[in-house]
């Protein structure tokens, strides 16, 4: 049975780098590549880190009911998982990896209740920006438009499963291969000790203290959760 995994954070704060390693690391792993109306950053190519196409074309495709889910993200650019990804996934006995935003995690878990959500954090603020910085294929306006929806996106880490602060790249990557693998085992009535003391330490009732100072350093609302 496919297990659908659903990765989403706030932009910048590594999911793609996270995910691009899982993917080369994980077997019988399939990832769900994107549409979107977004014009391509840097080197990204059509078909590779997503399909571009224009509004009308989006739009086309949500009347043909071609989406699993979409959301408007950054309130400009539509973002779209198309069916046939999941369909693909379960034709071949392939869990199915999802990185998308908090709207269209909301969707998917409406829809396939027992898909397994992740919530990726940066380490702070400050970080956040630094990294959206550094990645350098962002415009200033457009990496302003992207720390003000952080604080926003930041709020809704309560409705994940698991909670990884992406801190240190080596020890994330393991924790989040912990997490696909201890999942794929409980589904399988199987368990690996370590790997589920890993994984079970990303649970909100365990990381709430740890995560306190990074909601800190978005503002008081993301702070409260509210
Ligand atoms: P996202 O997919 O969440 O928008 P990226 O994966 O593009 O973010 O990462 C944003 C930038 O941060 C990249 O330059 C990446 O190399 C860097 N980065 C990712 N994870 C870490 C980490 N743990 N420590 C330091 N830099 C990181
Ligand atoms: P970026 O423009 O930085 O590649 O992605 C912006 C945001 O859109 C990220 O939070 C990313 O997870 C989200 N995103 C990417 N693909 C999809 C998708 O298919 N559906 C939804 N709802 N969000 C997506």
């Amino acid at each position: 049975m496919t297990t659908v995994f659903i990765i989403s954070a706030p932009s910048g704060s590594g999911k793609s780098t996270l995910v691009n390693v899982v993917r080369r690391t994980l077997p019988n792993l399939e990832f769900s590549i994107s549409y979107t109306t977004r014009q391509p950053r840097g080197r990204e190519k059509d078909g590779c880190e997503y399909f571009f196409i224009s509004r009308e074309q989006f739009e086309g495709m949500i009347q043909k009911n071609e989406f699993l889910e979409h959301a408007k993200v950054f309130e400009s650019d539509y973002y779209g998982t198309a069916c046939r990804f999941l369909r693909h996934a379960e034709q071949n006995g392939n869990d199915l990896l999802l990185d998308i935003d908090v709207q269209g995690a909301e969707q998917v878990k409406t829809k396939i209740p027992d898909a397994v959500s992740v919530f990726i954090m940066p380490p702070n603020r400050a970080e956040l920006e630094r990294r959206l910085r550094e990645r350098s294929q962002d415009s200033e306006p457009v990496i302003q438009k992207r720390l003000k929806a952080a604080g926003r996106e930041i709020e809704n880490y309560r409705k994940y499963d698991y909670i990884l602060v992406n801190d240190r790249l080596e020890d994330s990557v393991s924790t989040l291969e912990a997490i696909l693998l201890s999942e794929r085992l409980k589904r399988n009535e199987r368990a690996d000790e370590k790997l589920s003391a890993r994984a079970e330490k990303c649970r909100l009732d365990q990381i709430r203290e740890r995560i306190q100072p990074i909601l800190k350093s978005f503002g008081d609302t993301a702070a409260s959760g509210q």
